[in-house]
């Protein structure tokens, strides 16, 4: 780094275990890019003096992550409608006027998310079209609501949510339902015999619960003897193992597999090409994920905030 370096990075609180900053800076190295992307800690309530931070030390960009992607909202300058629409924002871009131009010394600031495309995108990289499918989808949790965001934008047929609290999938169903254009939505109670009925019936299944995340890698919804029809696509947001259970219970299916790095690094790559005007080279993206080490200390977190017990897990 130096004088000349162009600075982005990623807000959020915890940030530690975050996989961006060796996702881009990978990239950025591998175009030989005087950039660096940096883990930016930032704790509940101090979004508005992080967002004046960024601004003042000349950000180009940032990523937002939990906790604050709808807290971020209201210091934005600029958020197209089909983001005010979904009500959360994962990248800011800062734009300053040219030097000697009439906007020298302005800074506008824009509200984008990359979530909501990047599943789909993922997917389609993939050479799988989720327009015009029947999906079922489990978990009602923030990654969810990306997901069908995005699966309802690109016109699949139907939707159903299977959530282990099913209060929680039927306010999601009802929250996106003025956004479904033509697309059905559904909500229903997670259980083994549900889950198989609406996989029997779907043609994609997406799992987008914390199930099967390191260390609890033996975990998965898909009940154990039973085996995944295999007409399905199963897609597992989980990254952290890469391959999970479920995909591998997928793949001796011979059901067709998708990771969730496909999603982390499409949503990046998307943030990238905002902020330089160039598409990223997503296999070194990819590599460069794949390689990094876990966080123990984050996963302890997570662990502790989930109260997760494995022992008890419903499905067993
Ligand atoms: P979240 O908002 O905390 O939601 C967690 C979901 O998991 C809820 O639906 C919860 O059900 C469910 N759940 C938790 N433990 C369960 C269990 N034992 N049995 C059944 N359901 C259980 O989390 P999130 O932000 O949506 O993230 C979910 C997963 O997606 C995480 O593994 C995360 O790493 C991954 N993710 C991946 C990407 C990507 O780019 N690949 C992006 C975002 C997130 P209740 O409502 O009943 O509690």
């Amino acid at each position: 780094m130096d004088g000349e370096t162009t600075l982005v990075g990623v807000m959020g609180w915890p940030i530690a275990h975050s996989l961006s900053p060796a996702m881009h800076n990978a990239a950025f190295e591998a175009l030989e890019m005087n950039w660096a992307y940096v883990p930016v800690p930032v704790r509940p309530g101090e979004v508005r003096a992080a967002v004046a931070g960024l601004r003042a030390l000349g950000f180009r960009g940032c990523n937002v992550t939990v906790p604050h992607k709808e807290a971020v909202i209201p210091h934005l300058d600029c958020l197209p409608p089909r983001v005010a629409r979904f009500g959360a924002v994962n990248t800011l871009i800062f734009d300053r006027g040219a030097p000697g131009g009439e906007t020298e010394g302005t800074c506008t600031l824009t509200g984008e998310n990359t979530d909501v495309q990047g599943f789909v995108r993922a997917l389609r990289e993939e050479g799988y079209d989720p327009a015009g499918r029947r999906v079922v989808i489990v978990g009602a949790g923030g990654a969810a609501r990306g997901v069908i965001y995005g699966l309802c934008a690109v016109g699949a047929a139907s939707v159903t949510v299977l959530n282990r609290t099913p209060e929680r999938a039927q306010a999601l169903v009802d929250d996106l339902a003025a956004s479904a254009g033509e697309t059905v939505l559904r909500a229903g109670a997670l259980t083994p015999a549900s889950l198989q009925r609406q996989a029997g019936e779907a043609e994609l299944l997406v799992q987008s619960t914390t199930v099967g995340m390191w260390p609890h890698v033996e975990a998965s919804i898909w009940p154990e003897g039973t085996p995944l029809p295999a007409h399905l696509a199963v897609c597992d947001l989980v990254y952290r193992p890469i391959e999970t259970r479920l995909l591998r219970q997928a793949r001796e299916a011979g059901a067709q597999a998708f990771d969730g790095l496909g999603m982390l690094i499409a949503q990046g790559a998307l943030s990238f090409e905002m902020w330089t005007g160039i598409w990223p080279p997503v296999d070194v993206m990819r590599a460069a994920c794949a390689q990094a080490p876990v966080s123990y200390t984050h996963l302890r977190a997570h662990e502790t905030n989930c109260n997760i017990s494995y022992a008890v897990f419903c499905l067993r």
